[in-house]
């Protein structure tokens, strides 16, 4: 059998029989906002950190200290790629953690039991918060308008009538993984420094907008207490991700065992993970939006009657195909050599997307949405290329639609 080709090197899996143009072509990733491709300084980082550099971080002798020194690099790197301090990195193993880190920490340093999120947060957040209120925590989820943006005039009013000032967290995200909306930085500062100035804590998902935009333009807020990153969103391997901890904040630990990281998160750190994600972050340029505008001018161009929900990330296009169901969709195009997805690759089922709901989209531009998301190894043929794909594919299922 003849095996599909990614990155030159072929796909090693039994019993993957294609009968497609992906035989032919080389096939189209464009499901980022899911999972990257590692970059090649990475997985150089891991082989030696693997080969050479194995010493446990917390041992004395020569093997150890090596290693802790590069940790220690590491974790410089990482700081400036926040924009924080070394000593507020603290490594996770990925978002979901560094997410669950900071909700535990801040409900428990906090003597309140009021949280107010958003109704577009990730899975990491929503699933966690919606926990805590089947223990007696009250989480006010905001709204969002048609383009995915909170409405600070509700965050107000929650915070001071319903409330009551008495809020132990506010935990929001800086973009949606679904649509791109990137939230307004006005409006999370407020919300960060309301927080603030009635002794809650602040948390911000940051985690799809690392590797695309400057992250210290959210860091450097002295309102913001956490900030969460995942290593595999930006061309680092899985399982490695950080927490940024605010210095002088108060904080207790998810995690309990042995006193790494500052007593802040137990385990053996991981060594591989940590210099591979400070590889990626040391070549970091904020993300170009060519790509996007392109592929957006290209689609409807050529289907006029699709619609492009929220966006703001360089690399993120969700867009509504009416009529047409995702699954195919999504399916077809695969097939066609084009990967995408549905929405959320941890949201899992046929569920219509909690994000384009909270939105207000109507039914038929829900069922028929897909999310295409870039890379930095993203090229202007494969823009071009993938439009007439899912023309072509879009004019087939339409067909059998209607
Ligand atoms: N937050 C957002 C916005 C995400 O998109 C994701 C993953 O898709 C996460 C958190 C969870 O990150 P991880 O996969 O590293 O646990």
């Amino acid at each position: 059998m003849k095996l599909p080709v990614i990155n030159n090197a072929p796909i090693e899996v039994e019993d993957f029989s294609f009968q497609s143009l992906v035989d032919f072509v080389q096939p189209i990733y464009f499901d980022n906002n899911a999972t990257t491709r590692v970059d090649e300084d990475a997985v150089m980082a891991m082989i030696l950190a693997a080969e050479r550099d194995y010493g446990n971080p917390s041992t004395f002798h020569v093997y150890g200290q090596a290693s802790r020194k590069l940790v220690e690099e590491a974790r410089a790197e990482i700081a400036k790629f926040i924009g924080c301090k070394s000593q507020e990195v603290v490594f996770t193993s990925g978002g979901t953690e560094s997410i669950n880190m900071a909700i535990n920490s801040a409900i428990k340093c906090s003597p309140y039991k009021n949280i107010i999120s958003c109704k577009t947060e990730h899975g990491a957040t929503l699933n966690t918060l919606l926990e805590l209120e089947k223990n007696g925590y009250n989480v006010h989820f905001l709204s969002v308008d048609s383009n995915g943006q909170f409405d600070i005039e509700e965050f107000r009013e929650v915070f001071r009538q319903k409330f009551n000032h008495e809020v132990a967290l506010t935990s929001l995200m800086a973009a949606n993984n679904e649509t791109g909306t990137i939230h307004s930085i006005d409006n999370l500062n407020e919300a960060f420094m309301t927080t603030f100035y009635h002794l809650g804590f602040s948390h911000l998902d940051a985690v799809q907008v690392a590797g695309k935009l400057n992250l210290s333009q959210y860091a450097q807020n002295s309102y913001l207490d956490f900030l969460s990153i995942s290593g595999h969103k930006f061309h680092a391997p899985k399982g490695i991700g950080a927490l940024m901890i605010k210095e002088g904040r108060k904080f207790t630990p998810l995690i309990f065992g042995g006193s790494h990281e500052e007593g802040r998160r137990a385990g053996t750190e991981n060594v591989p993970g940590i210099l591979a994600m400070a590889a990626v972050a040391k070549k970091f340029e904020p993300m170009k939006d060519d790509n996007r505008q392109l592929f957006i001018k290209l689609l409807l161009e050529k289907i006029p009657e699709a619609r492009i929900n929220g966006g703001g990330i360089p690399n993120t296009v969700n867009v509504s195909f009416p009529y047409i169901h995702r699954e195919s969709m999504v399916y077809l195009l695969s097939k066609l050599g084009v990967y995408c997805s549905v929405g959320s690759a941890c949201a899992k089922g046929l569920e219509p997307s909690h994000v384009l709901r909270a939105m207000g989209t109507e039914c038929q531009f829900i069922h028929g949405a897909i999310r295409f998301s870039f890379s930095k190894f993203t090229t202007e043929d494969e823009i071009k290329r993938s439009a007439d794909i899912i023309q072509s594919a879009y004019v087939k299922l339409k067909d059998i639609s209607i």
